[in-house]
């Protein structure tokens, strides 16, 4: 199918009128359509289901979604890895794993994405034994530049592939390490942003996932453990109690508290004290399916930097006294999480354990200065931002983070040399050079 849509993404920070919007059935209409494009000398971007807040997908030529390209084709119960369609969301590759008595080892906060978007930006949930879900891909398929269909197994190529931002190809499928299913125990707490900050190292530790985060200004931290557990006993209770915390908490009281603060300026100190007192603190029992993603109804702005797992503590100090000494009085929290050190060119935590520090702010509120205060810290300290959020970077900056930067390239140039899958955006990022040129 071949329409004109105005396309938006999930925050409606950006938008675009592709001349040619297309839902391919198959494969075999990939292929095709990869040809015309390449032929009529058009480029084409691929979007899953517009989760990112950086203008990754925006392009006024071809936009392909694979939203009719969805399904599991395979499990392989001796690796144990699943075969999944590029266009599969999350949530459904999730309980179909769960009826086969299998699960993906670690999430982030929502499922809605689909399969290729996630990996494609190296999506990651918090534990610093688990990897992001690129680093869990043993192979994908993908329509290349040229329109052939192209498996990559090797690992050079495959270390590029992984995190490629739909730069290398479309993926119409991807194999990822599986693990058998498990339920987690989750403990919530609300404790004094000090003392999360001095047991922090033996939270990382000591917990399968472990993350925390406050708001800017408030000395209150809420934290988060989740370990796996055989206890399911209590589970039944989770029907009333997790409807209650993932809408009207998680949701329903941010929205109404920055609604209100929106509106009467003066009432934001109070509104900020409130939240400690409405913080869910509870345990749960969840099942791997249900336990990690909540619904995202409040639309927010996001800023994301990996920093080294090394320097999580003189980071968070130095944000913590930049913000107050800004006054920075923001209804939404910043997070923070871990992730495991992997090998992939373009993965934020390439060749480094990290720690994972995201800032937010409501939809309609002005974020430049904030998110700008929060950068300059994240960038002193080396950090890499999330490709799916936002960020003031060059693509110099970008060259100098990455030490494969160029490996990268070679790869992606071998694949799509005429770089039919480039947009304005990409091509400004991949315009960054690692030295200074000597012309
Ligand atoms: C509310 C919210 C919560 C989030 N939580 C987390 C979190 O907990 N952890 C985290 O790491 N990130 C998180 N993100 C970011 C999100 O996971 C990433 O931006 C992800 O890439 C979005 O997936 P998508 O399917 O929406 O892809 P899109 O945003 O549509 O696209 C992302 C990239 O994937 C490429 N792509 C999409 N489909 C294909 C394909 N078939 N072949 C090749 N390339 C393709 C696109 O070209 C683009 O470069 C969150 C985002 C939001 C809005």
């Amino acid at each position: 199918m071949k329409r004109r849509i105005r396309f938006e993404n999930w925050n409606r920070n950006f938008s675009c009128r592709p001349a040619l919007y297309a839902e391919p059935h198959c494969v075999e209409d990939v292929v095709q359509l990869v040809r015309l494009g390449h032929n009529e000398g058009k480029t084409l971007r691929p979007v899953g289901s517009g989760y990112s807040y950086t203008p990754l997908v925006q392009t006024d030529e071809i936009l392909v979604s694979l939203n009719r390209i969805q399904g599991v084709e395979r499990i392989d119960r001796d690796i144990p890895a699943v075969t999944v369609r590029g266009g599969t969301r999350l949530f459904h590759l999730n309980r179909f794993l769960a009826s086969q008595g299998f699960a993906l080892g670690n999430l982030g906060d929502i499922d809605r994405q689909t399969v290729a978007g996630a990996v494609s930006t190296a999506t990651h949930g918090t534990g610093l034994g688990l990897g992001n879900i690129s680093s869990e891909v043993l192979e994908i398929t993908l329509v290349d530049g040229r329109g052939n269909l192209t498996v990559i197994q090797d690992r050079p190529r495959l270390r590029a592939a992984a995190v490629s931002l739909g730069a290398m190809g479309l993926m119409v499928s991807v194999k990822l390490k599986i693990v058998p299913h498990y339920w987690l125990q989750v403990d919530r707490k609300v404790v004094e942003l000090d003392r999360a900050l001095d047991e922090l190292d033996r939270n990382v530790a000591n917990h399968r996932n472990f993350e925390f985060f406050w708001f800017p200004n408030l000395d209150f931290a809420f934290t988060k453990t989740m370990n796996l557990t055989a206890n399911r006993a209590a589970a039944g209770m989770q029907l009333f109690v997790r409807p209650v915390n993932d809408y009207l908490v998680e949701n329903g009281i941010l929205w109404v508290l920055n609604e209100w603060s929106r509106r009467f300026p003066g009432a934001r100190d109070r509104l900020l004290n409130i939240i400690p007192r409405v913080a869910p603190q509870e345990v749960s029992f969840e099942p791997a399916e249900r336990a990690y993603a909540t619904p995202r109804w409040v639309r927010h702005n996001e800023i994301e930097y990996a920093i080294d797992i090394r320097n999580v503590h003189r980071a968070l100090t130095e944000l913590r006294r930049s913000l107050h000494e800004a006054g920075t009085r923001v209804l939404f929290p910043i997070e923070v999480r871990f992730c495991r050190r992997d090998d992939l060119y373009l993965s934020p935590s390439s060749d480094r354990d990290v720690a994972y520090i995201s800032a937010h702010t409501y939809a309609d509120e002005a974020y430049h200065g904030y998110f700008q205060r929060v950068e300059q810290i994240m960038k002193r300290f080396g950090g890499r931002p999330h490709w799916g959020k936002l960020h003031f970077l060059s693509g110099n900056d970008f060259a100098y983070l990455y030490p494969r930067w160029d490996d990268f390239h070679r790869e992606r140039q071998t694949l799509d040399p005429e770089g039919l899958y480039l947009n304005p955006y990409l091509k400004t990022i991949f315009a960054g050079k690692r030295e200074p040129s000597s012309g």
